[in-house]
């Protein structure tokens, strides 16, 4: 069962005073009615929320705890990142169901504070309450940036070419394989009705030869170098996936694209690793990697903060979105990312 609220509070509160403490910029934590946060002097506040829900975003039986941590932060850092922000603050609200080990909350909590002190993040508060039904986990993220400088989706000019930074569709890749997985066991299931037999369906994929989906890195560094060398005109994170992500970009800058499919890095995933498909890179969510816009004029190197950028199309004047294959024929790249893959 978990720690009743206050003991789960307390505990939470303890965990982040013995392991972050933030950039200084946390005036008052956890703790009083508000937090009170010091800005940098002409720097602007930003703020994203996201929900991470048990069933939608995550299942207790494919996901470790730490990684349902991990990633609900993971997911608010990366749009910070995506605006050449900097964190400052995590709000995390919680509701739990009565009969939920408490060990799932304590490791929970530990894989989204040890992302949280990676990047100098404080969690400053947040609530819980029960559940009636599953885990909901909202976690509110607070960053700052130096005034008028936010990387927005809607800057993308026609000529402007568009990069990726690391490799697409490994995250995809890894809830494709646990979902198969699951077919088979029921198939096994529904056939010969035995445990047995159950057992010898391997369950689970490994976290590690998935980390891009178990333990998603957000691009802060390389977000903040775009906004601080002006490389970037428009930026987002691929969290719904390349061809949706796009879309927004596009649809906010009234431009249009045309992608190259040779030029988009497959990510390489599982033991031994294999490249994934174009269609996983194109429509799979979840990556946090950085799309983003550059000017003809700027040279962008093969490599920003040690992650490699692959320039993978160019931005045009029509409004729609292509992608070209090797043999060169364009085709039209419609938006369907993630929401096509949760199912
Ligand atoms: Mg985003």
């Amino acid at each position: 069962m978990p720690l009743p609220e206050k003991a789960l509070i307390a505990q939470i509160r303890w965990m982040t005073q013995t392991t972050v403490r933030g950039r200084g910029r946390i005036l008052v934590g956890i703790g009083d009615d508000c937090a009170v946060l010091g800005l940098p002097p002409e720097h602007e506040i930003l703020v994203t929320t996201d929900f991470t829900l048990e069933g939608i975003h995550f299942r207790r039986d494919w996901h470790p705890a730490e990684s349902v941590g991990h990633r609900c932060l993971a997911r608010g850092l990366s749009d910070i990142a995506a605006m050449g922000g900097e964190p400052v603050a995590a709000f995390l609200s919680l509701a739990l169901p009565h009969d939920l080990p408490q060990s799932w909350v304590g490791r929970f909590t530990r894989g989204l504070i040890s992302l949280a002190e990676k990047h100098g993040v404080t969690l400053a508060g947040g609530d819980t309450a029960e559940s009636p039904n599953g885990i909901l986990a909202d976690i509110v993220v607070v960053g700052s940036v130096p005034k008028g400088k936010a990387i927005l989706r809607s800057g993308a000019r026609p000529g402007d070419r568009i990069y990726v930074s690391g490799e697409l569709g490994g995250s995809a890749a890894a809830l494709l394989q646990m979902q198969t997985q699951d077919t088979q066991r029921h198939r096994k299931r529904s056939h010969s009705g035995g445990a047995k037999e159950l057992a010898r369906v391997t369950t689970g994929v490994s976290p590690r030869a998935y980390s891009r989906h178990f333990y998603p890195e957000p691009r802060l560094e390389l977000g903040r170098i775009l906004r601080e060398k002006e490389l970037a005109t428009a930026m987002i994170d691929t969290s719904d996936g390349l061809s949706t992500d796009l879309a927004h970009i596009c649809q906010e800058s009234h431009v249009g694209a045309e992608l190259n499919s040779v030029l988009i890095p497959l990510a390489r995933v599982g033991k031994p690793a294999r490249a994934v498909n174009l269609d996983l890179a194109l429509n799979g969510g979840e990556d946090y990697e950085l799309l983003f816009t550059v000017p003809p004029s700027k040279r962008i190197p093969s490599k920003i903060a040690g992650v490699a950028l692959s320039h993978i199309g160019d931005i045009t004047r029509s409004r729609r979105i292509f992608v070209t294959d090797p043999q060169g024929v364009s085709y039209k790249l419609h938006p369907k990312g993630w929401e096509h893959f949760r199912r």
